[in-house]
């Protein structure tokens, strides 16, 4: 008796074993596709400002003599290698996320100068567009990475800006909230701009999704920044969400902790979707 039960149990957890090792395969098999999947986005994201810039750079010898066409063709090529720019350097911050020593750059820091420095970055920006920028902040300390922090807040107002109306306001505030007895810092990145629809807010932060390619033939996107910006948020043990949208704008909230993370909070932000 003692011998089968030996056996049995021997078995069991043979089969156990069985079960994790081909969980772990199929969550292999899962990344590999994800990856093969990434790579031929950005090929076909890189490929199209390239073959812009190409035409364009034919057509220049063509339109010497007439500097309207000619001032239109540079334009042109200056927007789209911009556009290959910004594709080549967030494709670049994403792909370097995973080897990121995330634990070790998170410290304690106070977050308005961070918001301030953002918002004075984009200040030119949002002047060319027409935009104003309002903000309303108050102190207080999160644990976070200053330079993680900063890309966030870049991509979330550039987005206000790009996806905003002429004569339009981007408003970013920052309150202390207590969630479920601890206090995390929450920080609100407000548009008046032309909205989200519905059917986008699943997708919205997976790489590469844009609303809609017209929409990002007209601004210029990519549809990397939200999945950077929600990678970094989940890496500092925060989250990034979307609440309001409509036809009257959109709002976005980036929650963080305000002081080192417990563990029992580390374990359930992971569990978390
Ligand atoms: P992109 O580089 O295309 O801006 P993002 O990942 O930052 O990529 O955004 C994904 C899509 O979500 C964009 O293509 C855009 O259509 C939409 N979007 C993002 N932010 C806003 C916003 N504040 N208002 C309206 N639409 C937005």
């Amino acid at each position: 008796f003692e011998m089968s039960g030996r056996i049995s149990s021997s078995v069991s957890q043979l089969t156990e074993e069985k079960l994790k090792l081909l969980d772990a395969i199929e969550r292999l098999q899962e990344l590999e596709q994800q990856q093969k999947q990434f790579i031929g986005n950005i090929s076909h994201e890189l490929k199209t400002p390239l073959t812009s810039i190409l035409a364009y750079a034919d057509l220049l010898d063509l339109y010497r003599d007439d500097p309207e066409l000619l001032e239109e063709a540079r334009t042109r090529i200056r927007k789209e290698a911009q556009r290959l720019y910004g594709l080549v350097e967030k494709a670049l911050q994403l792909s370097s996320m995973d080897i990121y020593e995330f634990e070790t750059h998170a410290e304690s820091i106070e977050l308005k100068p961070i918001l301030e420095e953002a918002t004075a970055r984009l200040q030119a920006k949002a002047e060319q567009n027409n935009i104003t920028i309002q903000s309303n902040l108050t102190d207080g300390k999160v644990w976070a990475d200053a330079d993680n922090l900063m890309h966030m807040m870049l991509n979330l107002l550039d987005n206000g800006i790009k996806y905003n109306k002429p004569g339009g306001t981007v408003t970013l505030t920052n309150e202390v909230q207590d969630q479920q007895g601890v206090d995390r810092m929450v920080i609100r990145v407000s548009d008046t701009g032309i909205g989200i629809p519905d059917h986008a807010r699943e997708r919205l932060f997976d790489p590469f999704y844009t609303v809609s390619s017209d929409r990002s033939r007209v601004y210029g996107g990519t549809g990397l920044g939200l999945s950077l910006v929600r990678s970094l948020a989940e890496k500092q043990h925060g989250s990034v969400h979307l609440t309001e949208t409509g036809s009257g704008g959109s709002t976005f909230i980036i929650t963080l902790p305000m002081d080192r993370p417990r563990p029992e909070e580390i374990r359930s932000a992971e569990e978390s979707p």
